[in-house]
């Protein structure tokens, strides 16, 4: 019997594998989808290869890319951007990773505290959760973002609309900033040089860090040839997972954590113990050879993500006595404001953001730079329509240069003619109201090998006023800093449903009423059962990118893990977390090949 399973390989489930393998307990985590060991020869900077839903090789879908990808159900017809694979949906990330603001967690009480969704905070405080962003900040580590010339397009404009810097890591007021990413900032070479893997001194070790490519939503694979501990983008794929493989290495006493992928888990196993549904261990089935195999352990750890966790409950017949097991789904309900410039903005390079502007109680404003085809679908679809055309009776959402939606015609070569770097590109990240209307059920379509499919029922068009209000006024925002940067046109996109950010669908909360998970991170109804992924915050981490604030609740609950099930001593406190581009570290993981 192991100590621990851990379901899913993405943004969570290496967090809570890494740490507990550390502690020298056995763990096995087991990952849908492929994992991309040699990245160099297998990923591409050709967009469609990677990027097609269908058939990329970041897709959600087995790790034979001739076979089809895994179906879900998406009534409300819109675009559900998860993957699986070792990194999980981390893959496509592009690494930015703010704290949540304060005002999202249970006793804050600042003056605007009634911005917040205050029915669905963190059942912790902010400062509780303080030392544990903390340790996750220092492991990926996480550092200020390297910029160039879209950073300094943005900043022009925040500058000239009078917000102030923000220079901690706790975001309080309105105001402007470099990301903090998970992206190795640029040494040697890197940054410097344009020019491709093949241009030797962009290579490891002349280059480390980020090469400036602008490639980071395809997976990042560079510098080329640098150990996997070294690659630039922080991925789990890049950072906790080779840590994890490697923990007798690095922790006195550690374990290394085995890994199997292409294991898809269809059942969470559990027997009554004391009066108690209790977890004991899960099946898998092997993509490769459709066989089935089971193991038991002390203690589960679902980190599927928001779709399958719940997928994953329900087929599984486990205890849902409020109904919220899937229920309080959220995202960012993003938007896109993009303007022209009769100047160089070098869109498409460096990193995907570097530059935000926060609005606490609102959400967030990026600076978002993507390669060509990712830019044009940024670009391609609408709730309004086409503007100037037809508006889908959405009313006058728009900008002052008109409505919005999609171009056409003479505005959209005009735009084309521009090229993608005179353009200029903001995502607007609402912070989302939790709505118990939004959930993942299981749906009624045919099941597929892993049983009934899930279905995402997101009334995107029917969100709270709260979350609408917000939305609308982080675009007036994102449309003065575009003029006050100098932009010669500003389109707003009124973005049809692309689900991405995806939060809270098995939510832990303060009440037993709306919440599947205690605040410690274990289910209410079947015990030694923990979620240690973004379905497991309480909320849509107040409109902030949600991996960091996965990332430290995660580290919190394998804590918990260890303190509650194994009788270990904490140790976020009182330990110096162990830095995953030590030296020492990253010259092993050099020696392992990994
Ligand atoms: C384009 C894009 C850009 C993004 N950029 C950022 C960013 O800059 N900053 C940020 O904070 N966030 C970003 N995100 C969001 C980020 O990717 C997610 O927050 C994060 O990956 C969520 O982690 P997770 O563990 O909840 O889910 P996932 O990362 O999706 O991982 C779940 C894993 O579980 C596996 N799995 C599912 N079902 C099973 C099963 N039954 N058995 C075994 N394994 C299973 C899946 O294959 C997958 O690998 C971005 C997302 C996208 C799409």
């Amino acid at each position: 019997m192991r100590d621990v399973i851990v379901v899913g390989a993405g943004g969570g489930g290496p967090v809570v594998a890494k740490e507990l393998a550390a502690k020298g307990l056995d763990v096995l985590l087991l990952e849908a989808g492929p994992r991309h060991a040699d990245t160099t020869n297998e990923w591409t900077h050709y967009e469609n290869d990677a990027n097609n839903p269908l058939t990329g090789f970041l897709r959600f879908g087995p790790a034979d890319r001739s076979k089809p990808a895994w179906y879900r159900e998406t009534p409300q017809n819109s675009f559900l951007w998860q993957l699986s694979g070792v990194g999980g949906t981390t893959q496509h990330y592009l690494g930015n990773s703010p704290r949540a603001y304060p005002g999202s967690f249970a006793g804050y009480t600042g003056a605007d505290f009634d911005a917040y969704d205050s029915q669905h905070p963190f059942p912790f405080s902010y400062s509780e959760l303080v030392p544990y962003y903390e340790w996750v900040e220092a492991t990926l580590p996480v550092q200020t973002a390297a910029m160039g010339t879209k950073e300094e397009v943005f900043f022009r404009g925040c500058e000239n609309l009078g917000l102030p810097v923000q220079t901690s890591k706790t975001t309080t007021r309105n105001s402007f900033r470099p990301q903090e990413n998970a992206i190795l900032q640029p040494g040697g070479f890197a940054g410097r040089l344009a020019g491709h893997e093949e241009e030797p001194r962009l290579q490891y070790p002349q280059s480390t860090g980020c090469t400036f490519c602008g490639y980071c939503i395809l997976g990042c694979k560079h510098p080329a040839e640098a150990p996997r501990n070294l690659v630039a983008k922080r991925s789990t794929d890049n950072s906790y997972v080779p840590m994890a493989l490697t923990a007798d290495r690095w922790a006195d006493g550690g374990r290394p954590v085995e890994l199997i992928t292409d294991a898809f888990v269809t059942q969470v196993h559990t027997e009554q113990r004391n009066g108690k549904t209790t977890a004991t261990g899960v099946t898998w089935r092997g993509g490769a050879t459709g066989e089935t195999h089971r193991e038991d352990a002390k203690v589960v750890v679902l980190a599927a993500g928001c779709t399958e966790n719940p997928r994953l409950w329900l087929n599984s017949g486990l205890p849902n006595p409020n109904d919220w097991v899937g229920r309080g789904y959220t995202d960012h309900y993003f938007d896109w404001v993009i303007a022209t410039f009769d100047e160089y903005t070098g869109s498409s390079k460096g990193t995907g953001s570097s530059a935000r502007s926060d609005w606490p109680g609102r959400g967030g404003v990026m600076n978002v730079g993507v390669p060509p085809a990712l830019q044009s679908f940024t670009m391609t679809v609408s709730d309004s329509g086409i503007r100037g055309q037809y508006a889908n009776g959405r009313g006058p959402t728009g900008t002052w240069d008109g409505p919005a939606g999609r171009l056409l015609g003479d505005e959209l070569k005009d735009v084309m003619m521009h090229g993608i770097d005179r353009m200029f590109a903001m995502l607007i990240m609402t912070d989302d109201h939790v709505e118990e209307q939004n959930r993942a059920t299981l749906s009624a379509m045919p099941a597929d090998e892993h049983g009934p499919i899930a279905k995402v029922e997101m009334h995107q068009r029917k969100r709270s006023r709260r979350t609408v209000e917000n939305r609308e006024y982080l675009v007036r925002r994102a449309v003065e800093i575009a003029r006050a940067a100098g932009a010669t046109k500003v389109f707003r996109m009124d973005w049809a449903p692309i689900i991405l950010h995806v939060q809270s669908s098995m939510r832990m909360g303060e009440s037993e009423r709306n919440s599947v998970l205690d605040p410690n991170g274990h289910s209410r109804w079947v015990d030694g059962l923990y979620i240690a992924d973004n379905s497991a915050l309480s909320n849509g981490a107040s409109g902030a990118n949600p991996t960091l604030t996965t990332q430290a609740v995660s580290t919190r609950t394998a804590e918990k893990i260890f303190t509650d099930r194994f009788g270990g001593d904490p140790w976020v406190r009182t330990e110096a977390p162990v830095v995953s581009t030590d030296g020492r570290i990253s010259s092993r993981l050099a020696e392992l090949g990994l």
